[in-house]
């Protein structure tokens, strides 16, 4: 399928954008990898598609205040390849490789994919696991989002019609700092029947400060807050347990809800193993 037919504009600055998002039924184009499928299947038909990968800064990967902070048309392949992400926000390094394959990553940006939300997209997932921060730009000014309020509905978000996702925020990795993630696809590059971001602190021989988010069981990431507790307490079973009374996945095209939440126990399983060793050892 072709689109609808549409206007183009390239905004030249952040301003612009914000501009030119005044006009009706229009939309930002960032890598396009989500959005130009969109417009193929006619889901959606915009008037007016505004390029925002001319304005400056928003690709830079920086260290400041003991965060780091990734800007919104930072390509997935970029962040894949980054030393500071490597070591400062080592989740999103084990992450990245398992989204799509390397023709979408090379032109995929961070901000396209925690914009556009999929409930079984990999970076949301992180985020919140992270309690990471969204930087939004709009026509009111500048405003910050942390990750778990950011992601509201299927595919909805708290950016509003008129607003430029600018960057993220996350904590920056220390030496006491734990990243696991795993997820179940049917081919490598597909998106996840169920997956499971998480990150912890090692605290002498026992985890605390441990977060779980899961993708894929519902219409954003879901924090499974009981399964947390029960493995801070060093109850993995327990854990596992606790995940059916917390998760509500839907049936699907590739699974039941009872098989998704079989497979959200084992990803813990697999997830709990890696966050008792250090993650400088998994992260390519
Ligand atoms: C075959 C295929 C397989 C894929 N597999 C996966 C996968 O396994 N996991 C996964 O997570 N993703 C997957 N993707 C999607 C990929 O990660 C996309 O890159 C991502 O979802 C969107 O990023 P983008 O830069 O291409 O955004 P675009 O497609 O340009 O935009 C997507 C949406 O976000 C909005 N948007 C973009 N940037 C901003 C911004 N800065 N501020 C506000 N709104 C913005 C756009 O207006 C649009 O609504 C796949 C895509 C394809 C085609």
């Amino acid at each position: 399928m072709k689109p609808a037919p549409f206007a183009f504009a390239r905004a030249r600055s952040l301003a612009h954008a914000i501009d030119l998002l005044a006009e009706d039924e229009a939309r930002l184009l960032a890598g396009g990898q989500s959005l130009i499928a969109t417009l193929n299947m006619r889901l959606d038909r915009p008037r007016l598609l505004i390029d925002i990968n001319a304005i400056p800064a928003l690709d830079r990967i920086a260290l400041t205040d003991g965060h780091i902070e990734i800007g919104a048309l930072v390509r997935h392949v970029q962040a894949e390849r980054s030393t500071e992400i490597a070591r400062h926000a080592p989740l999103i390094a084990l992450a990245i490789p398992h989204i799509g394959h390397p023709a979408i990553r090379n032109r995929g940006t961070i901000g396209g994919s925690i914009a556009f939300a999929d409930p079984a997209a990999e970076l949301p997932a992180c985020l919140v696991a992270l309690d990471g921060d969204m930087e939004i730009a709009g026509p009111e000014g500048r405003r910050v989002v942390r990750a778990e309020e950011f992601f509201q509905a299927l595919f909805q978000t708290a950016l509003g019609p008129r607003d430029v996702l600018t960057s993220i925020r996350i904590p920056a990795a220390n030496g006491a700092s734990r990243a696991g993630f795993a997820e179940f696809a049917r081919r490598h590059g597909d998106y996840a029947m169920v997956g499971l971001a998480a990150c912890a602190r090692a605290d002498g021989g026992q985890l605390a400060d441990i977060r779980l988010a899961y993708f894929g069981v519902g219409a954003v990431p879901v924090r499974a807050r009981k399964a947390e507790v029960a493995m801070a307490d060093g109850d993995l079973e327990g854990a596992i347990a606790a995940l059916g009374a917390e998760l509500h996945p839907n049936d699907d095209l590739h699974a039941t809800a009872a098989v998704k939440t079989h497979l959200a126990g084992v990803l813990l399983r697999r997830v709990a193993k890696q966050l008792m060793g250090p993650v400088s050892e998994r992260v390519p």
